[in-house]
Order: C-alpha cells, then structure tokens, then sequence
C-alpha cells in the first residue's frame, strides 16, 4: 500500500526544477520584505519629542546604537497609550528570537550630545531608564539587511546564465546552443543506406572509406594511420549531399548531427563561435558521430584580408572557432565532419588544408545512367503503367539534379491522382518534367492574336536555326502554351559533354538569336520578347572573350580569378584599353551571328 503511494507520487507529477529557483526567489523577496516591515514596534520619533519623553520618564531601556547614531528606547506599559496612541504595538518575538517590546527610536544629533543630554536629565528629573551603548545594530541583521539585495541580484544572474549555457529550451538564454539537430539510433524513423542513393559510384567509394573508419578505427591506428577528420562535398544543390552524408551515418549507425552553415549565424556578437563549441562538445560526448554541416560557405567564406573595408568580423570569428576546434580534436576522437558547399572555391584555404577538411569529394549533377538509377529509385513508390520507361525520362531530363527527379516522380503522381487515374503513366510524367522546367501553365493568361502569332514566330525561329546549325542542341518541343513567366518556348536536349568547342558556341549563339531575326524577317518590328535571348548571348560573348580567350583581338587571355582571393577589390585585372577591346570584341560576335541566323533563316 505504502510503496504504491510513492510510486504515485513520483511518477504522477512532472516537476520541473525550474520552479525551485522560482520558490526560492520569492522566499528570499518575501523575507526581505517583511524583515524590512518586521518592526512596527518601533515607532520613529523627532529628537526633541525623546527628549520630552525622557524627562517624562517613560522609557524603561535604551540602547544607543553608536555607528547608527541612534537609540532605541523601550516604553514603560503605563506610557504606551501616550506615546502610540490607539494602536499600541505588541510585544512579539523577531527572527532571532529576541522579545521587542514597543519600543521608539530616534535619530541622535551625536552620541556626545546625548550622554551630555541624559546626564543632565538624570540630575534634574527622577528617571530610571537604563542606558546600554551598542556598536553596531544587530550584526546579522545589518548584514543581512546589507547583503540581502546583493545576494538576490547574484542569485539572479546564476540563474540567467545557468539557463543560457545550459540545456534551457529555447528562448533567447538559447542562443548559444548549436542548432544541430540530431537523428541518433533511437530518433531515426528510417535508416538512409547507400541503396537509396543513386548513382554517385565514385563519391560513394570515397565515403565508404569513413564508414569503414567509423566502424573499425582499429584497422587504420594500428598501422599508424591517422583518421581523417573531415571531407568536404562538392556539387551542385540537390545532387544528393546531404542524402550520402545520412547515408554514411546510417551505415556506420553512428549518430548523425545535421545542420546548415547559417545556423551559426545570428545577430548577437559571439553567438556563432559558442555554437560552435557546443556543437563540438556535443559530438564528442556521442563519439564515434557524424557532423553533417551543410552550405558551409555561409561561415568558409574566406577571411577577408582587407581589413579597411571592415569585412564581418562575427563570420571570421565563428570560422576561427570552427578551425580550432577542428584542430583541437585528437585525431582519433572518432567525430568525422562532412560538409556540403556548391562554391568550394571560395571556401578559406585554411579549412581545406590536411587536417581539417583534407578530402574533397565532388557530387555533380547526373548522367544520363545515373538519372536512370535516380528514377528506378524513385519510381519505387510509384505505381506506374507500362508505358514509363526510365531510360526515356533519363534521356528527357538532361541537367536535373537528383532532387529535380524526385520533385518530378512526386509531381507526375500528384498530376495522375488529380485525373483520377489508378496508375502514373509517361504522360504525366512529361507533364511534370514541363511543369518542373518552365513553371506552372497559364491557361488564363490572355494574348492577343498578334501576339501569339508574334511567339510563334519567334519560337519557329529557334526551332528552324536548331535543326540547320550542325552544333546547335537538338530541338525536343516548341511550344506557345505560356508557362509561368514565358509565353513560349522552344526546348532543347542539350548534348552532355564536359568541352565545348568554339563552333559549338557560335551554333548555339546563332540559335538563341533565331527568335528576334525570325520576328525582324517575317514581321518587320521587334519586340520585348527576345530580353531572355539577349541576355544568354551577351554573357556568352563575354565569357568566351574574357574567360576563354576566343576572341581574334584578344587571343587565350583570361581574366577570370579562379581562386576567389581577389573578390571585393575594385581593380579589373585589365586596362581601360583592353576592356573597350572586350566590349568591341563581344559587339562583333553577337552581330556577327545575328546576321548570320538571318541569312540562314531567309
Ligand atoms: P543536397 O544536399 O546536395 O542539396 P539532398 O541530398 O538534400 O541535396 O537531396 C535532396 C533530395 O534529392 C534527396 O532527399 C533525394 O530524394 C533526392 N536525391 C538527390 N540525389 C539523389 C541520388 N543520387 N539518389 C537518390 N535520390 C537523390
């Protein structure tokens, strides 16, 4: 019966230990407020009312406090009702356990004067008060009535800063906890293995290696070797970093911490490096562990090494602190950080070197095999018919990333369901790869005649240029069914090759031209229509005049900096001479194939 009781109690009620310091912090401002207030029986009078009194003879005791410079005096019961009128206090016992009688207490000019002043009394008038001299009050009570504040105010600031460095949950005490967040054994809902990522053979090897320092360090210290702490992975957005990162943690069953390079960043001053410390000392506490951080170039950025120009000065701190405890790691504490950035080159060189993140894995974009085995994954939980061939969709989906094909599988079954049909078929899934390019379709939108007569026009130029140029992608579909902001649209398989030769540049210049010509050939008048066009060949003309040297007045010059060190300093690495030669240079090949897409077209 008993042991059933305290079960109860234990286990019924959620107590949280935050109410202590609440209960105590009230207790001690109840306390001092009320010792403050504990003393109505003294009741304060001017000087020369104790001095009446005195000769009147209606004190028993006093004590003169002589730090305090004043006396306490106790009233004969015979005075009380003069001296305290109607509300005579009672006699009660303090805090300390000494009996106060109704008592009054005055302010003395000086303890001098007041010797002066009751010996004199004591000769004329028939008194028989009792002097006693004290040095200080009542030492407990001074000193608690000193300390008491103070102690309440350091009470306080414990308590805020114990909520702000420890496990407090949320709010603002919570900021400088790391933000990662953390899928262990028990929190992860299902376990990502290297079967639910595609393709990728080459990155996957790489990581297989941390898996197997995960799992067995032995093999490698015994022999010396020292187990990397971090690899970096580099590639576009959504070609599966993160998916191999959870992969690697899945497969070693190690926990898996998860958070993205802005998570470190916060508007408060020193909040970024602190998270950086405890996310380090979280790991370490739940080693041999994963760090996945994501976009790291938010904090890798490179140092800015002009410091006139002021740079951010929170970011660097919170790269030191990222650098440092990287370093501070023993080599073998068995925490291993994966990043991910699609910008490795302008990540600090201090982070790349050995040690930190030594190893760069490159994560790019599918081929057409990988896409292949992108969508047998996906495709898994798709119910589709007959007609979907994978190798078909692989072939449609040049330049999607893997997480463009899942977007794309999720959208052709939410496009079959919304017609109501049991099964997902190639249809759907054309409609979603349109969808996914070029935006939703604008059924409502409204063009006049002339208008679509006008994008006709153009896309037939596009389309007419693609098939006669011998280097221009194959044409796929033309299409005058606006979509989100276009009103038209002519698609292209681009060729996957990793080179590109300048004749092929020329064709494929040529074609995006064909649009405006077409409409300067048929129609007479140009249009706003062409914007994009124009905007795609004048970054081409230029990248194949300052970047790859292609041009006849500029030969193999390029005044790209691939190291990213010299971002944010105002010089072109070129002369005033040279930049009219570049823009000289871009205006004749841009004309040179609008006149061509012209001829060809006439
Ligand atoms: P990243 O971190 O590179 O931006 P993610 O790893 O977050 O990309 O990928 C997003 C989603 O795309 C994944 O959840 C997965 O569904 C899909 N995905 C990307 N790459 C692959 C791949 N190689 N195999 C299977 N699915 C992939």
């Amino acid at each position: 019966m008993s042991t059933n009781a305290v079960k109860k109690k234990s286990g019924g009620m959620k107590f949280d230990p935050n109410w202590i310091y609440l209960i105590l912090c009230g207790a001690i401002v109840y306390w001092f407020v009320t010792t403050k207030d504990a003393m109505p029986t003294e009741k304060q009078i001017d000087w020369s009312d104790f001095q009446r009194y005195t000769r009147e003879n209606v004190f028993s005791r006093m004590t003169v406090n002589l730090k305090e410079n004043l006396v306490l005096a106790e009233v004969k019961p015979a005075h009380q009702k003069a001296v305290f009128g109607d509300t005579v206090p009672p006699i009660r016992t303090n805090a300390w356990g000494e009996t106060e009688k109704p008592s009054v207490k005055t302010i003395l000019p000086s303890a001098d004067r007041f010797s002066d002043f009751y010996d004199k009394t004591k000769e004329r008038y028939d008194i028989d008060a009792t002097v006693k001299y004290e040095e200080g009050g009542n030492f407990w009570l001074n000193l608690l009535n000193g300390f008491l504040p103070i102690l309440f105010f350091v009470f306080l600031w414990v308590w805020v800063m114990r909520k702000m460095g420890g496990g407090g949950a949320g709010g603002i005490f919570g900021v400088g906890n790391s933000r990662a967040q953390i899928y262990d054994k028990g929190t992860a809902n299902k376990k990502t293995t290297f079967k639910d990522v595609a393709g990728l053979s080459e990155a996957k090897q790489e990581v297989e290696e941390i898996v197997d320092f995960l799992k067995t360090p032995q093999k490698y210290t015994a022999l010396g070797a020292k187990i990397p702490t971090g690899a970096l992975l580099v590639g576009p957005p959504g070609t599966g970093k993160t998916l191999l990162a959870k992969a690697v943690a899945g497969e070693a069953e190690v926990p898996f911490f998860s958070l993205s390079g802005s998570d470190f960043v916060e508007m408060f001053v020193g909040v970024g490096a602190s998270r950086v410390r405890d996310l380090f000392a979280k790991a370490k506490a739940k080693a041999p562990c994963i760090v996945f951080i994501d976009e790291i170039d938010a904090v890798g950025r490179a140092r800015s090494r002009n410091m006139a120009m002021g740079g951010n000065d929170e970011r660097e701190n919170t790269l030191n602190q990222l650098l440092t405890e990287m370093d501070g790691f023993g080599t073998n504490s068995g925490v291993i950080i994966l990043a991910a950035t699609n910008r490795a080159d302008i990540l600090d060189k201090a982070l790349l070197r050995a040690g930190r993140f030594d190893r760069q894995i490159n994560v790019d974009l599918p081929e057409l095999n990988d896409r292949k085995e992108i969508f047998v994954v996906h495709l898994n939980d798709i119910k589709i018919d007959e007609t979907v061939d994978t190798e078909f969709l692989a072939r449609q989906t040049p330049g999607f990333s893997g997480a463009d094909i899942a977007n794309v599988c999720n959208e052709a079954a939410l496009i079959a369901a919304r017609g109501g049909k049991t099964l997902v078929g190639r249809d759907d899934f054309m409609n979603a790869v349109d969808r996914i390019v070029a935006g939703l379709e604008k059924k409502s939108k409204i063009t006049t005649l002339e208008e679509r007569q006008a994008i006709a026009l153009h896309e037939a130029g596009h389309a007419t240029l693609s098939w006669m140029l011998e280097y221009a992608n194959p044409l796929v579909k033309v299409t005058i069914v606006s979509r989100g902001k276009s009103l038209g649209a002519a698609w292209y398989m681009p060729e996957e090759r990793q080179i590109t030769t300048y004749q092929q540049l020329q064709d494929e210049m040529c074609a995006t031209l064909g649009g405006r010509a077409a409409e300067e050939l048929t129609l007479g008048k140009i249009s706003t229509g062409a914007t994009n066009d124009l905007e795609k060949v004048t970054k081409q003309a230029y990248a194949m005049v300052a970047y790859y040297g292609m041009s006849e007045r500029l030969p193999n010059l390029n005044y790209y900096d691939s190291s990213g060190q010299d971002w944010g300093t105002f010089t072109k690495p070129y002369s005033d001479e040279t930049a009219t030669l570049i823009d000289e240079e871009v205006k004749r090949i841009v004309n040179e194939q609008y006149l061509r897409a012209k001829e060809i077209l006439a």
